[in-house]
């Protein structure tokens, strides 16, 4: 099959031929049909994942149909049109038990503990604990957002910030991930503060629900701006990006009681940015992290997206093929793309 492929971090991944991959016992194979572009695979071929055994096929965020599946596999067959978390649990540790597969102990990531997307075909383990049926409606590119942005986002505003409607919601970083949180915030009838400094990513936020938008660029003290805007603070704020910048004033932008949470990946030299502490216990803050979202939590994702209430599809931005790939992912820290690219051509 054909994929992308690296022996060394930071150094321009080419397209190659390797060969096809074999379920596990209880795993399957899936024939990719769309994978996400993310700036997670950026940070992996930077070399910032310990999970990483060179070389290397990233990609995470996929959907596709099965093309093989091991002996022990009960749930799905050959021909199933799936995605699947990009943490997919291992079905039996305690976090497991617990029903919370996004912090496995023994976790499956395809593009980060094992062979990823970037390909014709991944294999993906502990299958039935983890696949998603597609529905019927849904294209390959909008179901491959779900692997990891769209459902990371859910989790995050519905399940740790558990943003309620009429509250004010302070999104930093109009990404993948920043645009969905938005989406998703305005679908609880909450309302979305969107925070970015292109006014062309504010502008696809406002369609998308934000009530407000503030360019950091030319702000000098973005969360002054956030307590103006909503008359005390927001209720619940999102660093989408992963910066100390943007995870800073997340926190400095809330109202007391309010909940952080850090989506955006904190690595390298940003791994322990500094916390507006005093803040934080003065005002009974809450910080929560997140990493990604359970297989079972994504009934309710589905069931908002079947009702039209979400709509995953307009936060597509271009389909490339896994050639046009190359660039983009070393250029992903420098992203201009609204929306996000997803590669549907192999
Ligand atoms: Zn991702
Ligand atoms: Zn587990």
């Amino acid at each position: 099959m054909r994929a992308m492929y690296y022996e060394a971090f930071e150094k321009t991944p080419e397209i190659r031929v390797v060969p096809d991959p074999t379920p596990s016992e209880n795993g399957v194979v899936v024939k990719v049909e769309a994978s996400g572009l993310c700036r997670s695979d950026w940070h992996g071929w930077m070399g910032h994942d310990p999970d990483i055994r060179l070389p290397h096929v990233p990609g995470h965020e996929l959907a596709g149909v099965i093309a093989a599946t091991g002996r022990g596999v009960m749930r799905y067959k050959v021909g199933d049109r799936v995605t699947v978390p990009f943490v997919s649990g291992c079905g039996r540790c305690g976090e497991c038990r617990s029903g919370n597969q996004q912090v496995c102990e023994a976790q499956f990531q395809p593009g980060f503990t094992h062979w990823g997307s970037f390909a014709e075909y991944v294999a993906i383990d502990y299958a039935d604990q983890n696949l998603v049926h597609l529905p019927d409606e849904m294209d390959f590119a909008t179901a491959a957002s779900l692997g990891c942005r769209f459902a990371t986002s859910f989790r995050a505003i519905v399940d740790q910030a558990r943003v309620r409607g009429g509250e004010w919601v302070a999104v930093h970083g109009c990404g993948g991930v920043g645009l969905s949180a938005i989406m998703i915030a305005a679908a609880l009838g909450a309302h979305p503060i969107a925070i970015d400094i292109s006014e062309e990513k504010l502008a696809f936020a406002r369609k998308l629900g934000a009530v407000a938008a503030i360019n950091a660029r030319d702000t000098d003290d973005v969360a002054a701006a956030v307590r103006d805007i909503t008359k005390g603070g927001a209720h619940a704020s999102i660093d989408a990006l992963g910066s100390p910048v943007t995870c800073f004033n997340s926190i400095q932008n809330l109202r007391r009681r309010g909940r952080h949470v850090q989506v955006g990946l904190m690595l390298g030299d940003h791994a322990t940015p500094q916390i507006p502490m005093a803040q934080v216990i003065g005002h009974e803050l809450e910080i929560y992290g997140t990493h990604g979202m359970q297989a079972w939590r994504y009934d309710a994702m589905l069931s908002m997206t079947a009702a039209g209430e979400l709509d995953p599809k307009r936060l597509i931005g271009r389909e490339i093929s896994l050639d046009e790939a190359v660039p983009s992912l070393v250029a992903m820290d420098r992203a201009t793309d609204i929306g996000i690219s997803v590669i549907t051509r192999f």
